[in-house]
């Protein structure tokens, strides 16, 4: 029988829609949620991301601040300008979009973002104290991803999870979510052995390595929910996952679908921490 998709698209319209309920009650309070997005330079791929959080933002009563630098600014002057935005109490989210140009640190940026307003989850204390259980921003991927596991009703508990990719973007945290939600996991990388066998023994399989069609039919489990991160731009010019959708839909229970997935769920999720970054800077829970 052939796979459920599941629609990012709608999930993600129920998320940013809840978002938007609790947009208005908070600003019956006074209180504004707002994101501030930086981008230096002009990767086309960045200015879509951004533009596309930027709609987001509309769409849910966000108020949107965006800062577009030239590609010659200085860490320094990055800095600088992310320290104006850190002291202001109107903006309650903060995030740099990735990658910036060779001569800045992103290491050094992403430390000089606050961890209250850390609406991407990638600080070091926000990655300690997901990593401890503690509250925290959780990273907007593996969060979005999780969302998309529970929508399938199947439960993670004590359930083999599979995660291909250890980056800290995507593959660590989305591993050590799925551990919070009692699975047991293993991570594998480019210097895993039997990977095809690893992951043919996993009820939830997670790809997340950027490689076209990596996952094929036979590495997957019957009846297994298959979440797909990957984003590959293809020879035909359209966007590709990291699994073979179509040989994805014959073997596995549930399977999301690129585009439509969980690209769409990591910007809703976005929201969410914005929203949530509000509330915590105003003492709310
Ligand atoms: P990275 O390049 O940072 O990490 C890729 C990971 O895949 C690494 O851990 C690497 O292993 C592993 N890998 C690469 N080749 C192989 C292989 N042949 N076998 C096993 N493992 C392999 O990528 P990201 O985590 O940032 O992104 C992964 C994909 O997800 C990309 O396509 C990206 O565009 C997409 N993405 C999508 C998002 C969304 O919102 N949908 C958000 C972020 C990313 P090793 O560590 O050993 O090198």
């Amino acid at each position: 029988m052939a796979a459920v998709k599941i629609d990012g698209k709608v999930l993600a319209a129920q998320v940013k829609e809840e978002v938007a309920q609790e947009v208005i009650r908070l600003k019956a309070r006074g209180i504004e949620p707002c994101l501030a997005v930086i981008q230096v330079g002009n990767n086309p791929a960045s200015t879509a991301y951004v533009n596309g959080k930027e709609r987001d933002c509309g769409e849910c009563g966000i108020k949107s601040l965006v800062l577009r630098l030239p590609e010659k600014t200085t860490q320094e002057q990055l800095l600088e300008t992310m320290a104006k935005l850190t002291a202001d109490p109107t903006v309650h989210g903060l995030l740099v979009q990735l990658p910036l140009p060779k001569h800045i640190s992103e290491e050094a940026v992403i430390e000089a973002i606050p961890p209250e307003k850390d609406v991407d989850g990638f600080t070091p204390i926000n990655v300690g104290n997901m990593t401890i259980g503690k509250p925290c921003f959780l990273p907007c991927t593996p969060a979005g991803c999780i969302r998309m596991i529970q929508s399938t009703g199947v439960s993670m508990a004590g359930k083999q999870a599979v995660v291909l990719g250890r980056s800290n973007i995507v593959g660590k945290p989305a591993a050590l979510l799925l551990l919070r939600e009692n699975a047991t996991v293993t991570i594998c990388h480019s210097k895993t052995q039997n990977l095809k066998e690893i992951c043919r023994q996993a009820d939830i399989l997670v790809a997340a390595i950027g490689k076209e069609a990596f996952v094929t039919g036979d590495m997957i489990k019957e009846g297994a929910v298959v979440i797909d991160v990957g984003i590959n731009r293809g020879a035909d010019g359209k966007l590709h996952g990291d699994v073979d959708f179509a040989a994805a839909m014959e073997k596995a229970a549930y399977v999301t679908p690129v585009p439509g997935g969980v690209g769409l769920m990591t910007r809703a999720m976005l929201m969410v921490n914005t929203l949530q970054a509000a509330k915590l800077q105003n003492s709310m829970k």
